[in-house]
């Protein structure tokens, strides 16, 4: 059986006898192992990265920019093979896996104007004579730690831009999905990059630790669920560095009775159940406003009942699997509460089965009515295809409900009203907001964070987030002055 190593040095190794089953979730069968990587392979890791740190951070931004462009037409040439490998461990279906390459690939294409990116500030006579710049420099070693749901887009939030910087980077993948790292390290080998830059270490808590306890590492960038965000976050700052640990949500999209009802059922369903849900910015929950509740009920309900549930391998496939047996039982556990609770189930997807695929981790899309902001299913994240139909009275109400929520990670408004439109966005207290569209994902140029309990830290991933986050800001001012001397000056100078 094939086992997955870390990638080291430019090279696949590992010391640590320990390893991890990857399913394949479509038909619940191991595929390969992962290594759990111990102390010694992480030593290596950080061996490998501080011999080239400095070499790295000298090299001209143009020429790590010439290398992210290498790198870049190189993933253009293997996203079929990446989002072969992305569909075969997380489940995904293969053009949404293709999708979700291409949006880290943007990320990439942003890195490339690093030489601009980097430009500082500049102010000629800040005193007589006297001028002053800012420059960003590098970190150091950073980290990243990501979750299962998208095995390359997370990851390329982070090290491209963090790489570009003049950083080195060692990511510790989710060891559920851990192959597409590993392959899309190799190809930033082939595009030019100089060994030990860009790590990966594969393995569980324990090598988070490590990573989180290094005196060696100057920053922890995380995107996973918010429990483990929060102690991410609690131990790095602790530890003196720099964190951006992005937690989990609960995505509402509002639509309002003058909304374009057949717009907003589209969007509820594509954001609801793609990827069976497992994304952070998937909407859970769909809030109905005034007269238009049974409406769009009957009509998602009519649309659930279209979508084809099956193995990535199926490519007219709208949604695949979970993630695994424990997660699907957890989905299913929710369904079970939700209903204890009084919410009406119309749409039932436990016990989902696929012939020749018996044993995969299929739910079907689930839809429950009239779920109220006590119960359980509302208030936790789920994580699944499972969509709550929460009714209220009018827009106040709404817009409280989403900014009352822990999380606070994206919202959208259904609405043909521009005014109550533009108040959505001012008012709401939500990271990442969207009119009239369903997932306001910020593309890679702008920056992509949540708020409440979905973000701890003070920068989003990405854009010119990202860049402040891996750079160390350092001001200057610089004099030139003739042979003639001063003497000293006790008085603050005013010019
Ligand atoms: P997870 O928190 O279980 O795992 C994320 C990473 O943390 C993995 O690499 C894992 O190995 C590591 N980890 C797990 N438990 C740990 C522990 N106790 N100590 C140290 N490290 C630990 O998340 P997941 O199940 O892989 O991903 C799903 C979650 O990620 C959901 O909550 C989802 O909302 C969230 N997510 C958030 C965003 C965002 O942008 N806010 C994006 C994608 C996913």
């Amino acid at each position: 059986m094939e086992k997955i190593h870390n990638y080291i040095d430019g090279v696949k190794t590992s010391i640590s006898k320990k390893e991890l089953d990857v399913e394949d979730p479509s038909t619940g069968e191991v595929i390969s192992k992962v290594v759990l990587s111990s102390l010694d392979d992480f030593n290596n890791a950080i061996n490998s990265s501080k011999k080239i740190q400095e070499e790295w951070s000298n090299t001209t931004p143009l020429k790590r920019s010439r290398i992210l462009s290498n790198y870049k037409v190189l993933i253009e040439k293997n996203i079929e093979e990446l989002a072969k490998i992305i569909s075969k461990e997380h489940g995904k279906t293969f053009a949404d896996a293709k999708g979700s390459v291409t949006r880290g690939l943007e990320v990439v294409e942003f890195a490339c104007g690093i030489p601009h990116l980097l430009k500082g500030e500049f102010s000629q006579n800040v005193g007589t004579n006297i001028d002053s710049w800012s420059i960003r420099q590098p970190l150091g070693i950073c980290s990243g730690i990501t979750p299962f749901n998208f095995p390359a887009m997370v990851p390329m939030w982070m090290y491209p831009i963090a790489i570009a910087c003049g950083n080195t980077f060692i990511l510790k993948p989710s060891e559920k999905d851990p192959s597409c790292s590993i392959k899309l390290a190799e190809l930033f080998t082939e595009a030019g990059l100089p060994n030990g830059v860009f790590n990966v270490l594969n393995g569980d808590k324990e090598v988070v630790d490590l990573i989180l306890d290094s005196n060696d590492i100057s920053s922890v960038s995380f995107v996973g669920s918010t429990s483990v965000a929060k102690y991410i976050y609690e131990k790095s700052a602790k530890n003196g560095k720099r964190v951006q640990a992005l937690g989990g949500a609960k995505n509402h999209l509002i639509v309002m009775p003058d909304a374009n009802l057949n717009q907003a059922v589209d969007g509820i369903i594509g954001a609801g159940y793609g990827s069976a849900g497992e994304r952070c910015m998937a909407v859970s929950v769909a809030v109905a406003v005034g007269n238009i509740a049974d409406d769009l009920v009957n009509k998602i309900q009519l649309e659930a009942q279209k979508l084809k549930v099956a193995p990535w391998r199926d490519f007219d496939s709208d949604m695949g699997p979970v993630i695994s047996k424990d997660h699907k039982e957890r989905i299913e556990n929710y369904i079970s509460i939700g209903l204890n609770e009084g919410a009406k189930l119309v749409e039932d997807g436990r016990n989902y089965k696929i012939q020749g695929y018996e044993n995969g981790y299929f739910i079907g899309p689930t839809l429950f009515d009239h779920v109220t902001k006590d119960m359980t299913i509302y208030k936790e994240e789920i994580f699944g295809p499972v969509l709550s139909v929460v009714r209220v009275d009018n827009y106040d109400q709404a817009l409280s409900l989403a900014n009352d929520h822990q999380y606070g990670n994206g919202a959208s408004i259904y609405t043909s009203d521009g005014e109550v439109s533009r108040h959505f966005t001012t008012n709401s207290n939500i990271g990442m907001v969207g009119v009239n569209v369903p997932i306001p994902v910020p593309m890679a140029f702008h920056s992509f964070g949540g708020w409440k309990q979905s973000l701890f830290g003070d920068c989003s991933v990405h854009g010119m987030e990202g860049i402040r986050f891996y750079t160390k800001l350092k001001t200057v001012t610089s004099r030139w002055p003739k042979s003639i001397k001063d003497g000293p000056e006790f008085k603050m100078p005013t010019n």
